[in-house]
């Protein structure tokens, strides 16, 4: 894979050419049930539309810029600025203008060395007057999240004590975890943030609850929703305001409605608030819908083909039964000794306590997290295993994305991700899955265990096509020598 930024220096024509070379394929959505995702408590007038599937985008290149960065997971961005705006990739954070107190907070607190290629680019889009809308995909893995908090952070003004920064996302955990990288790389700046996602203990009604006066906010859309209703979250001061996994966020299955009302109601008050979307996967029903709400952005683009992670593995098993995937994970997975973290997906929540318990009858240690657990103990069962002290977690698609545990080797699909209504392949979330192992370039496996009746070996097939892929079948479920050999190729197990 070639690791160049290729730029399309776009003045006037930036919009039109972009547009021009975007296939399109419209559907009509279906209504269907509500899916539910991590905002359980809050996302109950969710309608649940199927989206249609997708074409890749294709932008012109036209320049090839001398500087390029290392990293192989986020090679291949396509950039699309918006208008006239020079801008130059900083390929060291001195090159952003940083205050002093955000320097320390990434050399010291975070300890990077140097930006990525996602945020070599996109820190000066977001940060140059006149501080223009962006639409920025990156793969699984690649410091998104440092671009978005920076972008918040450098924003601020720290003298004025009301909301100026809101990021939203889809789940409490993905804006507890945003939350605690901004407070770690805000620490020397002062900068106050305050979390919104359901309340773990059911306290004070929201109308006695204080306005708030924390100069960032991040939470999930119907906590959001709900403070801005109350007038709790003042909007006047807003200058920037982030979707995390917009494409979930913005999509008629994920949170649209909720999404578009924020955005209305704060660009009523505020007609130029930056607003900024970031995620690894945008198909082109989300790409068509953005293109309305968001004006004239900056964009940053990368080919679907291009999206997989090169440094994870990806193995495929077919299983006689479905009592064979419980022995693969036991006899195969959970005896291999040392390899890491690892997150076994399921489907539903019944699949999560069905795998949990087989798991726990015979003795081994595991815990599990779905959206029909209680926030505490959701809160309790994702600390443990991001502190380390356990090391496998069976989970349901609430952390398939974003969620990032640098430890996490290892990913089971113990079910392939479908969609709730149709139940096609959800592409998007697969690869979502896939990168929660190799973050930032580390190593990774992941195994997807298939039922030899019923669609799994023909929705696997699907997956592999439309990223043009090739995953290897381990060819007998049994054999250890071949998971063995598996996990060598991947790095994972020593020669
Ligand atoms: P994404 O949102 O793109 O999937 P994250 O923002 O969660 O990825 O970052 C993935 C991991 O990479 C995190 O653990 C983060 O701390 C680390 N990381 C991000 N940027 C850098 C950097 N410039 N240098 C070193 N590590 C980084
Ligand atoms: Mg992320």
């Amino acid at each position: 894979m070639a690791d160049t930024v290729e730029k399309v220096p776009a003045a006037e024509s930036s919009s039109s050419t972009a547009e021009a070379s975007i296939a399109v394929e419209k559907t009509e959505p279906t209504t269907s049930e509500k899916k539910k995702w991590g905002d359980v408590e809050d996302d109950d007038e969710e309608e649940a539309n199927a989206v249609s599937e997708l074409n890749s985008l294709s932008i012109k290149e036209e320049e090839q810029p001398e500087s390029v960065l290392e990293e192989p997971e986020d090679s291949n961005i396509k950039a699309v600025p918006a208008g006239d705006t020079p801008y130059t990739s900083a390929s060291r954070f001195e090159d952003l203008n940083l205050s002093p107190e955000l320097m320390k907070g990434l050399y010291v607190e975070m300890k990077f060395e140097k930006p990525s290629k996602i945020q070599a680019i996109s820190l000066p889009m977001i940060m140059t007057p006149p501080h223009k809308h962006l639409i920025a995909q990156a793969h699984n893995g690649s410091g998104k999240t440092t671009c978005f908090v920076l972008g918040m952070l450098s924003r601020v003004d720290p003298a004025l004590k009301q909301p100026q920064a809101l990021c939203i996302c889809p789940t409490r955990e993905l804006a507890n975890q945003n939350m605690e990288v901004l407070q770690k790389m805000g620490k020397f700046t002062g900068i106050t943030a305050e979390v919104a996602v359901p309340e773990t203990t059911r306290g004070q009604p929201i109308a006695r609850r204080a306005t708030v006066s924390a100069q960032v906010v991040i939470g999930t859309p119907g906590t959001i929703k709900k403070w801005m209703a109350f007038k709790k979250l003042g909007l006047d001061h807003l200058k920037i305001l982030v979707f995390d996994e917009a494409d979930h966020m913005l999509a008629t299955d994920g949170f649209q409605d909720d999404s578009r009302r924020i955005m209305k109601d704060i660009e009523r008050v505020n007609p130029n608030v930056q607003v900024l979307l970031f995620s690894a996967t945008f198909n082109e029903t989300v790409k068509d819908f953005v293109k309305w709400t968001v004006k004239d952005p900056n964009q940053l683009f990368v080919k679907r083909e291009d999206l997989a992670l090169d440094s994870v593995k990806q193995y495929k098993v077919v299983c006689p039964k479905e009592q064979n995937k419980i022995e693969v994970i036991k006899d195969q997975i959970m005896e291999l000794g040392d390899i890491g973290q690892t997150i076994i997906f399921v489907r539903t929540k019944v699949s999560a306590n069905k795998v949990h318990k087989a798991l726990t009858e015979m003795g081994y240690d595991v815990t599990s997290v779905h959206g029909s657990m209680s926030e505490v103990d959701r809160d309790k069962i994702v600390k443990e295993f991001k502190e380390s002290l356990t090391s496998v977690l069976i989970a349901t698609d609430v952390i398939a994305r974003g969620f990032d545990q640098q430890r996490v080797n290892l990913v089971v699909n113990y079910n392939l991700p479908t969609k709730y209504d149709t139940r096609e392949p959800d592409y998007e979330v697969y690869l979502h899955r896939v990168g929660r192992a190799g973050r930032f370039g580390r190593k990774g496996a992941v195994f997807n265990l298939l039922l030899e009746e019923g669609p799994d070996r023909q929705d696997m097939e699907k997956i592999e096509r439309y990223f043009n892929a090739h995953v290897k079948e381990i060819k007998s479920w049994n054999s250890e020598e071949e998971y063995k050999s598996a996990l060598k190729e991947a790095g994972l197990l020593d020669e």
